[in-house]
């Protein structure tokens, strides 16, 4: 095509007009319409009165999603990723000894970007689905003590759930730091930040906030935001330089760089209809839609991958039968129903459906119209 000669046609798409889909999937989820709204909101500048207000506002709000009173709480331009990335170049230093409890994608995701910090690392592995005991979380840390320990709380790759308190506790006892992911239990279950006792900790707006993807929530901790006063090397890097970030969002308002001021208005909003319900409220709805998909999955004959103590209520693994190409599954729930659910990848690639019940999906109405809907796709495929 010639593009000089045709600038006009060439250039020409039809307006935007996004497929209607039900976004069943681990995120990202469902928006309710009052965050759209406040999408369509005016901008205004980065550093204007206005927004900083707005910052100051979504903080405070953070704080109540986390369970975070004593923590202080910031927001990255970015994505969940960035949240990692941010945790792990501000508190692991080049040398610094990092344990990482492995037993999904996300926690390989964070062994690579510790690595690449030149971070020492210790692994202790499991197969993807399984968590850690107490016990065992003690021990690996007192016989390894390393200066960070990082655990994914919801490990969205698997649908288990680690309870982290165990080891905070023995983090604590070697003097370390914890790092934990609540990217997707942020929202959706509790993740009691001081009570648990991490140090920091990162989210994205799009799982279970019910917000559009890109900016990532973090708290830290007393002890966290101690250790960071004395570091004495400045983090590799400078984007996400969290004292650099804290500066800008809550002590001197001097430009760091240009926040989203949009997504801003909408993770507000977002966390107004969640306080609006109370938080209490929508964990509650979460277990609430979660004990009747399991049911329902078990009624169709089907079987969950993790054992019903270690589940999360808002996403959850859901094994593939004997047979059946989980694919072309997914592809029926799409073109047939506007459905999205994710498949499984690693080692679970084939064998399980990861599921989403979050946000506004989580009702008795929306469970059923999801069963009834994956029991058609299902039969479809044998
Ligand atoms: C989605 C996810 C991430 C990465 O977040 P992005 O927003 O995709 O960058 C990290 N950890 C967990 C547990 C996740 O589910």
């Amino acid at each position: 095509m010639n593009v000089i000669e045709h600038p006009a046609s060439a250039l020409h798409f039809p307006a935007l007009q996004p497929p209607k889909r039900y976004l069943f999937g681990p995120g990202p989820t469902m928006v309710d319409p009052r965050v759209y709204a406040a999408l369509s909101k005016p901008i205004v500048g980065h550093l204007d009165a206005y927004f900083i207000q707005i910052m100051s506002d979504v903080q405070q709000l953070v704080k109540m999603v986390y369970g975070a009173n004593e923590a202080s709480t910031l927001v990255i331009s970015g994505t969940g990723s960035a949240g990692m990335e941010a945790a792990i170049s501000n508190f692991v230093e080049p040398g610094s000894k990092f344990a990482v409890f492995a037993n999904g994608y996300f926690s390989d995701r964070l062994t690579e970007m510790a690595k690449r910090h030149g971070a020492n690392i210790v692994r202790f592995e499991k197969a993807w689905g399984e968590v850690y005991s107490d016990a065992e979380a003690r021990d690996f840390i007192r016989r390894e003590k390393p200066q960070v320990v990082a655990f994914v709380h919801a490990e969205t790759s698997t649908g288990a759930l680690q309870q982290g308190k165990a080891i905070c506790d023995a983090a604590h006892e070697v003097g370390a730091l914890v790092i934990g992911d609540c990217v997707t239990s942020l929202g959706g279950i509790p993740v009691n930040f001081d009570e648990t006792g991490i140090d920091v900790a990162y989210s994205c707006t799009q799982k279970g906030l019910s917000c559009p993807p890109g900016l990532s929530p973090m708290a830290i901790s007393e002890r966290a935001t101690t250790w960071l006063r004395g570091r004495t090397t400045p983090p590799r890097s400078w984007y996400l330089d969290l004292k650099l970030i804290h500066d800008y969002s809550t002590v001197s308002h001097r430009y760091h760089h240009t926040a989203p001021i949009s997504m801003f208005y909408a993770l507000r909003e977002a966390l107004m209809v969640i306080a609006e319900e109370g938080i209490e409220n929508r964990w509650e709805r979460h277990r609430r839609a979660n004990r009747s998909f399991v049911n329902g999955i078990e009624a169709i004959g089907l079987k969950m991958h993790v054992p019903a103590e270690h589940r999360i209520a808002n996403l959850s693994t859901v094994k593939v039968p004997e047979g059946v190409d989980e694919a072309k599954v997914r592809k029926q729930l799409l073109e047939g129903s506007g459905i999205e659910i994710a498949g499984g990848f690693g080692p679970l690639a084939g064998k399980v459906f990861r599921i989403g019940i979050m946000g506004p999906l989580a009702t008795e109405e929306n469970v059923q119209f999801f069963l009834k809907e994956f029991k058609k796709a299902l039969g479809v495929q044998g």
